[in-house]
């Protein structure tokens, strides 16, 4: 489905990340986890970029989207928008999804990498869904979380649900992981983890360590469903 939409809200998420809502038109319908594909005109030109959904199916009234504002000319396109202007939407796309088809998983997800997981997340507590879910983000420091009150609610609100932060420049107060999601991360905070099916979505960089980390760890790729947020 491609349609033309008028920015509903903007919402600051953190220094560095902007969610934009949208109507939901009627009949769009996606899964939680894909992706859609935003299209402005940047510089005279119309530039194109795939972007996650941060919303889930369980909201109908809107879609939304989360932009980590790069400074760069689309980015900067998106964070000079306001509330009516409009953007091109088409999709939704992407196989990183999740329904509640596995008794159990683990989200791997690293810095805007959390759209889609929110979205999953989002989907399987509004559903009240008997998925168990251990996501495991990680960031630099505390106020690059995006989300945070978000998760913490829901982690509150769905007994399901298990959030573990870890952070590589957290400040001195900080309780909790240093390091990026490592294998003892992993097998500390998942007991249960070779019984559960396996989600990674960050920079492609992240995604192919957290390959590497699971293939050593024996978890086979069948096990394993990824999006890699190319193009930074
Ligand atoms: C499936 C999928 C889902 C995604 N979901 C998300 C998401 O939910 N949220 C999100 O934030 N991103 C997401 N991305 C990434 C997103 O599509 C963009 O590619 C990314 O955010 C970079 O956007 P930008 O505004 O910096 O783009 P651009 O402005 O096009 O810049 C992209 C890169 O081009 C180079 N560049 C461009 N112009 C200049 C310049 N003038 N000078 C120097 N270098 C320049 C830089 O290296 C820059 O990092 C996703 C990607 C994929 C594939």
């Amino acid at each position: 489905m491609k349609f033309e939409g008028q920015i509903l809200e903007i919402i600051k998420r953190t220094h560095d990340a902007k969610s934009f809502r949208f109507p939901r038109p009627e009949g769009f319908d996606y899964k939680p986890g894909q992706y859609i594909l935003v299209s402005l005109t940047v510089e005279g030109s119309v530039v194109t970029k795939p972007l996650s959904l941060s919303s889930s199916p369980s909201e109908k009234d809107h879609i939304e989207f989360t932009k980590k504002l790069t400074g760069h000319p689309f980015s900067n396109v998106l964070d000079n928008m306001n509330i009516g202007d409009s953007a091109v939407i088409s999709g939704p796309f992407g196989k990183m999804t999740f329904e509640g088809e596995h008794e159990k998983i683990v989200l791997l997800s690293g810095g805007i990498g959390i759209t889609p997981m929110i979205s999953i997340c989002k989907y399987c507590t509004d559903m009240h869904l008997d998925a168990n879910i251990v996501l495991i983000y990680s960031n630099r420091a505390e106020n690059d979380l995006v989300f945070r009150k978000e998760l913490d609610e829901m982690m509150h609100s769905n007994n399901n649900l298990k959030i573990v932060y870890t952070l590589t420049r957290a400040s001195e107060s900080w309780i909790g992981h240093r390091e990026r999601i490592s294998e003892s991360i992993i097998i500390n905070e998942v007991p249960d983890y070779r019984r559960r099916r396996f989600y990674i979505c960050g920079p492609p960089e992240m995604v192919h360590s957290m390959e590497e980390t699971l293939a050593s760890m024996n978890i086979q790729k069948e096990m394993i469903k990824k999006e890699l947020l190319t193009g930074y």
